[in-house]
């Protein structure tokens, strides 16, 4: 249980006193609303402002989001309008906990209000992310005391953790938020496959850790005898939920994940960071196609990072990954570790939301059907993402199975349209060929084609393609 004490504390590290006064103030104002309030953990529910709060602290989210994180709940659970919280705090701050109650006062009680629930997320997170950001520290914290709710309420939160509010965070970059959600979701939702996981990796899990653990050892002696510094060695362990569905990929055998622990090296700038791949390289040779340079190419969602698989002393494989103290706080907080680095406010009332985004405000305005509407949201929320290229080289994000005329749709509706071919890697390929991370595609068109085919709805994956081409036919 964290304490205002403990908040403050890791206020002090980052944030001028005069900004922790808000915080203060907040927290003084929603202790005098929830006075008397328990929670059904039997805490005072004080508590889970506090906690709330403190997530979005340690996300290095700005201060208004951090006070309405301790406010969030005033207005909906206690006799204090959003008047009082306005004039209080300001209308930044009223803006952040009227768009969270009214995310969260939609609680799902079937299909429609779900669809509903869902179209109004996307409303706020356009208008500013800060919202959804504070949404997911509270949910944090829910889960986190779930124990408390009766049986199927836990389970109806559990499943929309897994289904929502995850992959949301994944979206967002926000890792740590999105692995702490599953994690915690998981044995509510599979409760026979969690045990079994767990069964299967606690002894799996012990050997490991004792082989990273050698490994990291090795690595150090070898850095210090090159002179080359770093900042922390740290082991990471893949989540029991990540490691559930690769299971589920992979056959159900344990022994052929060799990637349960990787080691994390986190260097003080990018030349150390080639240097330390380098010195491991010259003892540890790669396995062929692992070496991968997120540093040069990042990820679409910003993730970066050199990352390699290598043979060791012990005829083992080992995942290694290497990156600088910004880099990994940004794959660990995604778009609320932005507000930090760059330029504060990034976050909130942006002009363009990102493309992804955009084009989930887009299906919920142009999908009536809240049944169709669900299928679209999860298709494109849920699915893996590839990453491929564009003959000049921008990176281009689609889903799993994803193919060229994925692509093209999503580059321009027109190159769609106009569609007459493919080249993957310079190579012609059918256009129904599935797409692979690292794929240059280019697309051939013919100008005076105006109409696509109906039987590529049988071919394209995303709803972004169907759309356009159905609409395309219906003209
Ligand atoms: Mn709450």
């Amino acid at each position: 249980m964290k304490t205002f004490e403990d908040l403050k504390r890791i206020l002090s590290l980052d944030y001028p006193d005069e900004d922790i006064n808000v915080v203060i103030k907040a927290f003084h104002f929603a202790s005098e609303a929830h006075r008397g309030q328990k929670r059904n953990t039997s805490e005072d529910y004080i508590y889970h402002s506090i906690a709330t709060a403190y997530n979005l602290a340690k996300m290095h989210m700005d201060i208004p989001s951090i006070a309405a994180g301790l406010l969030h709940d005033v207005p909906e659970d206690t006799d204090f309008t959003f008047e009082d919280v306005k004039n209080n705090f300001g209308n930044d701050i009223h803006y952040l906990v009227k768009g969270v109650t009214k995310l969260g006062t939609l609680k799902y009680r079937g299909l429609e209000r779900y669809a509903e629930n869902l179209r109004k997320m996307f409303l706020y997170m356009s208008k500013d992310l800060r919202i959804i950001i504070i949404k997911l520290a509270d949910r944090l914290h829910n889960m986190e005391t779930l124990e408390g709710v009766r049986p199927e309420k836990r389970l109806r939160i559990a499943q929309e953790t897994l289904e929502i509010y995850a992959p949301l965070a994944n979206r967002l970059g926000m890792f740590r938020i999105k692995t702490k959600l599953e994690d915690l979701a998981f044995p509510y939702v599979y409760p026979e496959e969690y045990k079994w996981v767990m069964n299967d990796l606690a002894d799996r899990l012990k050997s490991e850790e004792k082989y990273i653990e050698k490994l990291r050892k090795i690595t150090q002696k070898m850095l210090v005898k090159n002179n080359v510094e770093y900042l922390q060695m740290k082991s990471r362990i893949k989540s029991i939920y990540s490691i559930y569905k690769k299971l589920l990929r992979k056959g159900k055998d344990i022994n052929k994940l060799y990637d349960l622990i990787a080691l994390r090296i986190i260097v003080d700038d990018i030349a150390d960071c080639y240097s330390v791949l380098g010195i491991i390289h010259k003892r540890w040779a790669p396995l062929k196609g692992r070496v991968k340079d997120f540093i040069a190419q990042p990820k679409p969602n910003g993730y970066q990072s050199l990352h390699t698989s290598v043979f060791t002393d012990f005829g083992k494989v080992a995942e290694i990954q290497i990156r600088t103290r910004q880099m990994d706080e940004e794959a660990e907080f995604g778009v609320a570790a932005h507000s930090r680095y760059k330029e504060i406010g990034i976050l909130g009332k942006r002009k363009h939301p990102p493309k992804w985004l955009q084009h989930l405000i887009d299906i919920q305005k142009t999908i009536t059907d809240n049944t169709e509407f669900i299928k679209h949201v999860k298709n494109d929320l849920f699915l893996n993402q590839i990453f491929v290229f564009t003959p000049d080289g921008d990176v281009v994000e689609l889903p799993e199975r994803a193919t060229p005329l994925d692509f093209a749709y999503y580059i321009h509706t027109d190159i769609g349209n106009q569609c007459i071919g493919a080249k993957v890697n310079s190579q012609i390929t059918s256009l129904n060929t599935q797409l692979k991370s690292g794929d240059v595609i280019e697309i051939m068109t013919n100008k005076s084609r105006k109409h696509p085919n109906p039987d590529w709805l049988n071919i394209v994956v995303t709803s972004m393609a169907k759309n356009k081409i159905k609409s395309q036919i219906k003209k």
